[in-house]
């Protein structure tokens, strides 16, 4: 931690980034320790591939957040928030990569470890937790601001404080939040924003979607391309809309097969990238499974990406139910 706040207090030029499609955690991260070293004086950048969700807009300095950037160059360090591999940052990961210097600060178990320095913690309860310990750390002032960010990135890793990863820290740390002027009811409020109708209607497909193994024990569900033109609605929250088919009595895991915007156009008319979103109820550790596909997360929270036909991928996950 010490080496960390050395390198930053010699470093010039800052990008902050986290994963691809941001969480409350990953956007809490980069933008309190954007407000925290942007107050010790420091030349930061934030950087993020996907846009801020708009339920996350509530936050401030969300608006700083950029989604382009010309060159990758200027930086002489580049601090990676939330992510288990330096992959997860999205397509830019490889001019990121060639940032003199990289700091890897995560609390994911399947962190790969990469970068010059690292803090990965995976008893804390969100990365922001581990950014609160750096500025406290530092020294340096909590603010009204910074104290948003860490709350709602710990209020939402923690799924409002009754996931598994919900640890003393998470109470003590928020409770000192809202002694700063955050108020639970705001934050709540705007996380939990109501559905807008072709929400509904998506809702109402990836319901549809919904198969459960034989045995009970896992459940699927869909969301493609199709359904999103279909109603006119953006992927945003993935989680939101598993927890549906993770919700259901019995099922120990739950999948969501998400088609991703076709990026590369070398595929085949059939085969399509997805992104597998896995939960469960704790019995089973899914960051296992999503790591031998290449992926990662929690033991509760993991996730992998695959290129392959949907009925394929349903029948390979369905399958995996046998184990459990
Ligand atoms: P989600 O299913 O919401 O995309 O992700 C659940 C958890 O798994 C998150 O903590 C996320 O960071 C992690 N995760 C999701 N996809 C991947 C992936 O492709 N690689 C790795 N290493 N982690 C992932
Ligand atoms: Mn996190």
């Amino acid at each position: 931690m010490h080496q960390i706040i050395d390198h930053l207090n010699n470093s010039h030029h800052i990008l902050l980034t986290s994963h691809v499609r941001p969480d409350g955690d990953a956007l809490g991260a980069m933008i309190s320790m954007g407000l925290a070293l942007t107050s010790s004086g420091k030349h930061v950048t934030i950087y993020n591939e996907d846009e801020v969700p708009k339920t996350f807009r509530f936050l401030p300095s969300a608006d700083t957040i950029l989604q382009h950037l010309d060159s990758f160059d200027a930086f002489d360090t580049a601090v990676v928030l939330d992510c288990g591999g330096l992959e997860r940052v999205g397509g830019k990961a490889s001019e990121i990569g060639r940032i003199p210097v990289i700091i890897n600060i995560d609390h994911h178990i399947t962190n790969t470890g990469f970068g010059k320095y690292k803090i990965v913690d995976p008893s804390a309860c969100a990365t922001s937790e581990i950014v609160y310990r750096l500025i406290k750390q530092a020294g340096i002032t909590l603010n009204r601001a910074m104290a948003f960010s860490i709350y709602t990135g710990i209020m939402t890793d923690t799924g409002s404080f009754r996931y598994s990863n919900t640890n003393r820290e998470a109470f003590a740390i928020c409770e000192e939040m809202v002694g700063l002027g955050v108020d639970p009811n705001f934050v709540a409020s705007h996380v939990s924003v109501a559905y807008s109708l072709s929400r509904i209607k998506l809702l109402n497909m990836v319901l549809e979607s919904i198969e459960v193994s034989d045995n009970g024990k896992l459940s699927i569900m869909a969301l493609t391309q199709e359904m999103l033109n279909k109603t006119g609605s953006k992927p945003e929250d993935l989680g939101r809309l598993i927890n549906y088919a993770r919700q259901i009595e019995d099922v120990k895991v739950a999948a969501l097969i998400f088609e991703s915007r076709n990026r590369c156009t070398d595929l085949p008319e059939s085969k399509h990238q997805f992104h597998i979103s896995l939960r469960s109820d704790g019995s089973v550790d899914v960051a296992g499974i999503a790591a031998s596909y290449g992926g990662g997360g929690h033991k509760s929270a993991a996730g992998f990406n695959v290129v392959s036909s949907l009925s394929e991928i349903k029948a390979k996950i369905l399958n995996m139910a046998d184990s459990f």
